[in-house]
Parts: C-alpha cells; structure tokens; sequence
C-alpha cells in the first residue's frame, strides 16, 4: 500500500489529485522494493527530492535483487566480421527506472561501491565467456575498469581467481582503462599495469584523446591498443580537425605497435574515413547497439571471423 496525505504537503504549493496519486504510486513502489506491506510518501520519495542515501541504498541493493545486467557490443573489423565486444554494465531499478551508467558509475565510485559492482562484472563477464565458447563463438570481451578498482590492490588476484574459477586465459578477457585514470599517481599505476600485463591481460586506453595523457609515459604502458573517443568520431568526416586528431592517433598507435578502435561510429561516412586512415577496429551504433547476451550472440555468430 503507498499512502500520501493532501495536509503534510507544503502549504504554499497547491496539491492536485494528480500530484497526490503520483506520490502514492511512488511510495507503494517503495513499499514494494522494500518487501514492507505499507510505506508513506515522503519528500525523500519524490524523483527530484530523493535523497543521496536512498540513491546509494538503491545501488548497495542492485546486485542482490538482480537488477544490474550486461548489455555486448561487438567491435568490428574492416571485413565486417565481429572480432571482439566490450561489456557495458546496465541498472534497471523499479523506481528509478533505466539509470544510465554515466549516471551511476560515478555515484558507484563515490559511494565505493564500485569494488563490488565491477567484481559483479568480472564475474558475469566470465560466466558470458564460458557461454560463448561453449557454442563455438570464440572472441574475447572487453570489461571497464574504473579508477577506483585500478587503484584497489584486490583487482589482480580477483580476476586471476575468476578466471582460474571459470577456466578461461587472460587473453579472453580484455581491460578497458580511461585515460583520466592513468594520469593520477602515475607510479603506482605503472606498476598495477605492467603486473596485469604479465599476467596476460590484454588492455586499452579507453576514451583516448580527452585525458592528457603524457606521450613520452604512454610509451612505457604495456597496453595494446587505444581507444579513439567518440567526440573525435561525431562530426567526422567533415571536421578537419577531428581528422587530423583521428590520423595523429593512428600514427601514435602504429609507431607504438598498437592497434585502434573507434568508438561512436554511427554513419557509414564516418566509417570510410576511419578505414581510409587505418584504423581498422569500429564500434558503434553504425554495426550495432549494446544488446543483451542473447541477441549479441546471434549477431555475432552471423558475423564472426
Ligand atoms: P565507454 O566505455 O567509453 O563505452 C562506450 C559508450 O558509448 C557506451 O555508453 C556505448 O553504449 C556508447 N556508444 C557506443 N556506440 C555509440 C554510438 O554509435 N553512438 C552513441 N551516441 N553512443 C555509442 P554506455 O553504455 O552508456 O556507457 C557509458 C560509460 O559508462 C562507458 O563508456 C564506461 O565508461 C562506463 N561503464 C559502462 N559499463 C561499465 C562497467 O561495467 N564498469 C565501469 N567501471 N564503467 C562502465
Ligand atoms: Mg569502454
Ligand atoms: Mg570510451
């Protein structure tokens, strides 16, 4: 049961029915999310006027009610096939609805939840993997690693344990890293990646271009390919400076030995001018949408190496 009353409301604010069935629903969706057989309308309840702690307890609670999936996008080669696909994590939470993960990943971060949400990736991730195999689709997934985790010095020893739990190599499972979280405490860093690499895992630099990375330093990480953000994507192919970027970073990539990926790729214009300077992996909207397991792995087995 939600219950709302017309005389708690503030009484400069003029209360329609309308206002009031909606504070009801509101509340007896909490009352449902919080398996309690009544709860009352508060401020707190309202979309706007929820308060950071709700938010968190929602989040602390994603994983447990099952409310956090993985959604796959394939990344693409220039003969169309699909030769790998990132995970992106999704929240869907009966109050809040669909909550995007540019939205809750950084509240996750504050809120240090993110230790056990990304732990939560790299254990689905493992699990999709061994699906994946087990019907002859045999490319690697790409999992996003936050700051946070980067800097967590459990983050090894928990990959290493899932993937010995599942028993995959760590060459199926590659790790996304943004570029922002390079540049902080580089030194550490360094050394988180060079062990990660050791151990067999394949990286990137995700959203390459918007973080300032050092050249010179970029150089010494054992990452294998970078990641050209979709803003250096979006106006393409007209915008002559977003090409010279485009083309400065495939250079940098192939005098370093690594590969590209472009992100963002939404029109066929924008993917002949990425094939046209040599980068030769594409992601994005122009091959495919993230799509739940079942739906990417029809597509990819259609369009697979
Ligand atoms: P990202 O890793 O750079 O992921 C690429 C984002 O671009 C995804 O947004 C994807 O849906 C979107 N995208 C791909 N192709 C296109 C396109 O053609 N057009 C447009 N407009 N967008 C495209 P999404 O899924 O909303 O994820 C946003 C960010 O959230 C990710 O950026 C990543 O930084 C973070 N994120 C997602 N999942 C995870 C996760 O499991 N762990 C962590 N730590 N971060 C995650
Ligand atoms: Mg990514
Ligand atoms: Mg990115």
């Amino acid at each position: 049961i939600g219950i709302a009353f017309a005389d708690r409301q503030d009484s400069e604010t003029v209360v329609l029915p309308t206002d009031l069935c909606h504070q009801a629903d509101t509340a007896l969706r909490h009352a449902k999310l919080d398996r309690n057989t009544y709860r009352y309308h508060t401020p707190d309840l309202g979309d706007l006027g929820m308060s950071k702690l709700q938010y968190f307890n929602y989040l602390r609670q994603a994983i447990d009610r099952h409310e956090l999936s993985l959604h796959f996008q394939p990344q693409v080669n220039q003969d169309g096939r699909v030769i790998s696909a990132e995970a992106l994590l999704r929240w869907n939470n009966p109050v809040l609805g669909s909550v995007p993960p540019s939205e809750f990943i950084p509240i996750a971060e504050e809120a240090g939840l993110i230790i056990p949400i990304g732990d939560w990736v790299i254990e689905r991730a493992c699990a999709e993997l061994v699906h994946w195999q087990s019907i002859g689709l045999n490319i690697p997934l790409a999992i996003n690693i936050s700051p946070r985790q980067l800097k967590d010095s459990r983050l090894e020893y928990q990959l290493l344990s899932r993937l010995r739990k599942y028993g995959l190599r760590a060459e199926s499972l590659h790790l996304e890293i943004t570029e922002s979280s390079l540049i902080a405490d580089t030194g550490n860093t360094m050394k988180v990646l060079q062990s990660l690499s050791r151990a067999g895992f394949i990286m990137s630099i995700d959203d390459f271009g918007t973080g300032y990375a050092n050249l010179a330093w970029l150089k010494l990480l054992p990452v294998s390919t970078l990641k050209i953000d979709r803003s250096f994507v979006v106006d393409l192919p007209t915008n002559e400076q977003d090409i010279a970027v485009v083309q400065a970073i495939v250079s940098i990539a192939k005098c370093r030995g690594m590969n590209t990926i472009a992100e963002g790729v939404d029109s066929s214009a924008q993917l002949d001018l990425l094939l046209a300077a040599d980068c030769h992996i594409i992601q994005g909207f122009f091959y495919s949408r993230p799509l739940p397991s079942a739906d990417f792995i029809t597509y990819a087995l259609s369009k697979v190496a």
